[in-house]
């Protein structure tokens, strides 16, 4: 399969690592949208947060801990954001599963 993330996570593109266990890896955002913006992915290839079933729970709660913990280490105690676009209108590009973690700055709302 042709899939830019999951070549990030075997490591056959380069990235800038953030965090890494056997199940997700965190990179820094090749385009960054603030002063801290990384992106946190399962390894296994999971198209979008829609095609997520309830097998993927566990994995997804790890994501979400994780975003946190990287937060807290980055300094990020007057908060940030957290963003899964999903699809066309959700406004994703790469279908492979992502977590943006956006701080640094104050954001806006609503997005566009
Ligand atoms: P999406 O728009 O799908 O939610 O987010 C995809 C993100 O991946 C974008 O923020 C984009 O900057 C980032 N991205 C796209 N290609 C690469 C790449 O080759 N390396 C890294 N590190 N980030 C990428
Ligand atoms: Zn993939």
């Amino acid at each position: 399969m042709d899939c830019l993330f999951c070549k990030i996570a075997e490591g056959k593109i380069p990235s800038k690592p953030v965090f890494q266990d056997h199940r997700i890896y965190a990179f820094a955002d090749i385009h960054p949208q603030a002063p801290v913006h990384f992106l946190i992915i399962p390894r296994e290839h999971i198209a979008s947060l829609h095609e997520a079933d309830e097998s993927h729970r566990e994995l997804l709660g790890h994501m979400l801990g994780v975003a946190a913990e990287i937060a807290r280490q980055k300094g990020l105690g007057n908060g940030y954001r957290v963003v899964a676009n999903i699809g066309p209108d959700g406004g994703q590009t790469v279908d492979h599963l992502h977590l943006h973690v956006l701080g640094g700055r104050a954001m806006t709302w609503p997005p566009g």
